[in-house]
C-alpha cells in the first residue's frame, strides 16, 4: 500500500514528537505523519533517578498515542529503509510512504554485542546499565555490601555522555549514607582523558570525585567482560601528552589490590599506593575486578539507517546522519532534515540539544514550503547535562560547539549553574520532567 504525506517524521521519540508539535503550531493545516512502532515513550533523563531509587520507573513512561499531537497521523510500523532519491520511506511490512519533506529522528541504537561478553553478562553477574534497565541498577545498588563498584563507558559516541558518571556520584552518596566507604572502591574507567571538558563544571565535579574518593582511570578502553569471574578487561589507549600517569585518588584503601596487569602474558598485581601510580603502557591489557559494574553500552546510528544514502558513508562520522551543523538540513537532500541522537552533530546528544534543534528544523521546513531557502542557521550546538552529584544536589552544564560554555539567560540570573545545589536538584527532579511533558513535547519553543 502506498500513502503520501506532506511531512513524514521517522521516529516518534523526543525529537520526532517535539518537531511534529512545533510544526503543527507553526502551520495548522499541515499533513504530518509520524512513523514509530513503539507504544510507549520514556523520559530517559529520569533513568538516573530511577537507578538510585529517587523516582519510580512507572512515572517516566507515557503512552505514545497520548503524545502524538492532535491532527498528526501515527503509522505504527517499523521503517526498513529510506530512499531519498524517490522521496520514499519503506516500511518493514512492505508499504511505501512518500513525502514532500522528511525529518529523520530515529535516535541511537544500543549495541550490547559491541563488547565481548557483555550480552552474556548483562542483567546478571552484577552488570547493569541505566541505558537499558535502570531498575536493575537500583537492585544492584541495594544489594551492594562493599567491594569494587566500577563505572565505565565505551569508546563509541553515546547519548547523554554525562549519564555514566551521574550514577557514579549517586553511588558515592549511597555508599557514604550506608557507612560503606572503608570497604568500597569506586572506580571510573573511561577511554576519555578527563572527567568533563568544560569549565567551571570540571572543577566542581572534581570536588565530588574527591568527596567520594573515586579512583579515575583515563585512556581505558573496555574490550571484554568476563561475567562469571566478574572481571572487566581494558586496553590502555595512548593519552594525548604521552603521559601514563593518570590514576587519581588512590590514596585511601591503598593496601588492596584492585586489578591485574597483563604484560607479555605475565600477570602482575596492581598495588595502588598513591595518586601517581604509573599505569603502564599503551596497548597493554588491564583487568579490573568488580562487584558491581555500571556501563554505557557501545552505541551507533540504527544499523538499517547506516545503509541509507542519508548516512555518512565513510570518515569519522560513518553511519550517522549527515546534516549541516547549523541548519539541521541533510547535506545531500534539501527536503530532508535530521534531529536528535541520529545526527552527526559535534555536540553532546541530549534532549536539551533537541529543544534547540527542533525550532530550526521547523523554521527551515516552513521556509522551503514558502518557496524560500532553508537559511535559518541558528543552531549553535547547544546541549546541556544536568549532573546529579548527590541525592539532593545537581549542577547544570550548558555548552555549545567547541565546548563553549552557555547559560540559560533566565536560570543563570537566578542560580549559579556551575555549582551543585539543592535548587538545581529540584529543577532536575520536578522542573525538567514537567517542562518535558507539558511544554517541550507540546510544541512550545522556549
Ligand atoms: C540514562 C540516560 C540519561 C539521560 N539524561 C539526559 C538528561 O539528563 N538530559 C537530556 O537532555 N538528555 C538526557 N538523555 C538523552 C536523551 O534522552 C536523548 O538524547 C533523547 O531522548 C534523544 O531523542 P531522539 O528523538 O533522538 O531519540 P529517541 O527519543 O530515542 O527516539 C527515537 C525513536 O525512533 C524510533 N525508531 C527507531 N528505529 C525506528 C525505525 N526503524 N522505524 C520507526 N521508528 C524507529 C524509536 O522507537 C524511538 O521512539 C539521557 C539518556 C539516557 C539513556
Amino acid at each position: 500500500m502506498n500513502k503520501h504525506h506532506q511531512v513524514v517524521i521517522v521516529g516518534g521519540g523526543t525529537g520526532g514528537i517535539m518537531t511534529a508539535a512545533q510544526l503543527k503550531k507553526a502551520k495548522k493545516g499541515l499533513d504530518i505523519a509520524i512513523i514509530d512502532p513503539t507504544g510507549t515513550h520514556s523520559y530517559q533523563p529520569a533513568n538516573t533517578l530511577v537507578a538510585a531509587g529517587l523516582m519510580k520507573y512507572e512515572a517516566t513512561i507515557r503512552q505514545e498515542e497520548k503524545l502524538i499531537p492532535s491532527g498528526v497521523s501515527w503509522i505504527k510500523e517499523r521503517v526498513a529503509d529510506i530512499q531519498p532519491d524517490n522521496n520514499e520511506v519503506i516500511l518493514e511490512n512492505g508499504d511505501k510512504i512518500t513525502y514532500d519533506y522528511l525529518v529523520n529522528a530515529t535516535g541511537i541504537q544500543i549495541n550490547l554485542d559491541g563488547i565481548k561478553g557483555l550480552k552474556e553478562a548483562f542483567g546478571k553477574n552484577g552488570v547493569c546499565s541505566n541505558y537499558v534497565d535502570p531498575k536493575y541498577t537500583w537492585e544492584l545498588m541495594q544489594q551492594f555490601k562493599g567491594g569494587n563498584a566500577l563505572f565505565t563507558q565505551p569508546a563509541t559516541p553515546i547519548k547523554c555522555p554525562g549519564a555514566p558518571q551521574k550514577i557514579m556520584y549517586l553511588m558515592g552518596d549511597y555508599v557514604a549514607k550506608h557507612g560503606m566507604e572503608d570497604n568500597t572502591n569506586i572506580i571510573f574507567a573511561t577511554p576519555g582523558t578527563m572527567i568533563f571538558g568544560v569549565e567551571p563544571f570540571k572543577t566542581e565535579l572534581e570536588k565530588y570525585l574527591l568527596k567520594y574518593n573515586i579512583k579515575q582511570r583515563y585512556g581505558y578502553k573496555l574490550i571484554e567482560i568476563d561475567g562469571e569471574n566478574k572481571e572487566a578487561i581494558y586496553e590502555r589507549l595512548e593519552l594525548p601528552n604521552g603521559s601514563d600517569n593518570y590514576v587519581v585518588n588512590d590514596e585511601r584503601n591503598a593496601a588492596g589490590c584492585i586489578g591485574y596487569v597483563w604484560e607479555e602474558g605475565v600477570q602482575h598485581e596492581v598495588q595502588e599506593k598513591n595518586a601517581s601510580f604509573q599505569m603502564g603502557k599503551k596497548g597493554v591489557h588491564y583487568t579490573i575486578k568488580y562487584d558491581m559494574l555500571h556501563l554505557a553500552p557501545p552505541q551507533s546510528a540504527p544499523t538499517w539507517f547506516q545503509k541509507t544514502k542519508l548516512a555518512n558513508q565513510d570518515g569519522p562520522n560513518k553511519g550517522w546522519m549527515a546534516v549541516d551543523k547549523h541548519s539541521m538540513q541533510s547535506t545531500k537532500y534539501p527536503n530532508v532534515f535530521g534531529v536528535g541522537d541520529v545526527t552527526d552533530l559535534p555536540t553532546a546528544r541530549t534532549g536539551a540539544a533537541i529543544r534547540k534543534q527542533a525550532p530550526v528544523v521547523v523554521k527551515n521546513i516552513i521556509q522551503l514550503m514558502d518557496g524560500k531557502e532553508a537559511d535559518c542557521k541558528k543552531y549553535n550546538g547547544y546541549s546541556s547535562c544536568p549532573l546529579v552529584v548527590a541525592h539532593n544536589k545537581m549542577l547544570l552544564a550548558e555548552f555549545g560547539y567547541d565546548g563553549v560554555r552557555m547559560s540559560d539567560p533566565i536560570l543563570s540570573k537566578l542560580l549559579n549553574t556551575g555549582k551543585a545545589s539543592y535548587p538545581l536538584w529540584i529543577l532536575k527532579r520536578y522542573g525538567l520532567p514537567f517542562m518535558y511533558w507539558n511544554l517541550m513535547l507540546k510544541g512550545y519553543d522556549f
